[in-house]
């Protein structure tokens, strides 16, 4: 088994990143080494915001390990799984010189990460079956080899395809790259689909990681706090490759509430009632005329194609209605994707659609 190490940019193995005063284990009750302010704001009522934030709260931590199944020491925790992203790009992309492979179409934020650190992106578009998206894994493996990449993105289920990858052939890639990549599986809808998490391949395979987030099942995407799961010793080099206090204070106090066991309870009958109109929009929007495709998704959204993807942008905003135009990306000419609200949104959703005019 490869170390993990081994895949960082080299000129970053040593690198101890910066020093904050909270770093530094000492005990006082006066406490002078931060240039904090001595009293609080007028408006921080019992000062809970005078003070720089615990960089890594042990108590959040703990409890987005017991979420997702893995030790404290294997996750990290960030401003939302886009700044997860961006630390695995930079800490193991050289600037200027690395890759990283994507599989179209795919979520936007690998290809500007790696862009922004001057990263080429490889990618190796998802073949298209019937109402579904599916990853030539071999072909990835062969890319991220040829290109020398150091990551490579899988989005599981993906967005905006909607599928879950098979986690055997994820486990297949991660042996084909153990000393030469880290397989990134970007699983932000995991909680909508009824699959085992990449982080189950973590024993056996350094070379994965995984990024979670509490933006979408979890509702807090204002909160933005996402984590990437990965082995303990890379996790280190991320964390000193992050910035100093990533996580506010009121965003922690915030997740750990909603991660008692209320909110969780709570949590996951809203993910339930997703699923149920999940199943109901899949089932209705095939029907109507102006509708080419849906295809099938194991997330919150439905990606669908239509006979013409104006007309049915336009009947929706005519109705109020904001859906994502995908019609940019390669392949989606004629695709919007379609987030699943609560029911009557969804009514809403189906009665626009059904006025659409279908050409002759
Ligand atoms: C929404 C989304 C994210 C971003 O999540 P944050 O935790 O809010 O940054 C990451 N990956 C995918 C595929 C997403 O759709």
């Amino acid at each position: 088994m490869s170390n993990p190490i081994d895949l960082v940019r080299a000129d970053l193995r040593d690198f101890s990143g910066y020093r904050s005063a909270r770093s530094e284990k000492v005990q006082g009750q006066v406490w002078l080494n931060a240039n904090e302010a001595s009293v609080p704001n007028a408006a921080d009522g019992e000062g809970r915001l005078r003070r720089y934030p615990d960089p890594q709260p042990e108590a959040l931590r703990t409890r987005l390990a017991a979420l997702y199944g893995c030790e404290p020491s294997q996750l990290i925790a960030g401003r939302g799984s886009d700044e997860g992203i961006d630390l695995l790009v930079r800490a193991l992309c050289e600037p200027g010189n690395g890759a990283v492979v994507t599989t179209s179409p795919t979520f936007g934020m690998y290809a500007i990460c790696a862009r922004l650190h001057g990263v080429r992106v490889v990618d190796v578009p998802l073949r298209e079956a019937g109402n579904e998206f599916v990853c030539d894994y071999a072909a990835v493996g062969d890319a991220a080899l040829a290109a020398s990449a150091r990551l490579v993105f899988l989005c599981s289920p993906g967005n905006p395809s909607g599928g879950a990858l098979s986690l055997d052939a994820v486990s297949d890639l991660c042996t084909l790259l153990a000393d030469h990549a880290v397989v990134v599986v970007d699983e932000a809808y995991a909680e909508f689909a009824n699959a085992r998490s990449a982080v189950s391949l973590l024993d056996v395979h350094p070379n994965i990681a995984v990024l979670r987030t509490l933006s979408k099942a979890h509702a807090l995407a204002g909160a933005r706090i996402g984590s990437v799961i990965a082995d303990a010793r890379l996790i280190e080099v991320l964390r000193r490759c992050q910035a100093p206090y990533p996580l506010p204070a009121p965003c922690v106090d915030m997740a750990l509430h909603a991660l008692d066991d209320t909110s969780q309870a709570r949590t996951r009958s809203l993910i339930a009632n997703t699923l149920s109109e999940r199943v109901r929009l899949a089932n209705q929007l095939p029907l109507l005329a102006s509708v080419r495709n849906v295809y099938t998704s194991a997330a919150n959204f439905l990606l669908v194609r239509f006979d013409d993807a104006q007309s049915a942008l336009d009947a929706l905003l005519a109705a109020g209605i904001v859906v994502r135009d995908m019609r940019h990306l390669p392949g989606l000419h004629d695709a919007l994707r379609i987030t699943i609200g609560r029911p009557d949104e969804n009514d809403r959703v189906l009665a626009a659609l059904a006025n659409v005019a279908v050409a002759a």
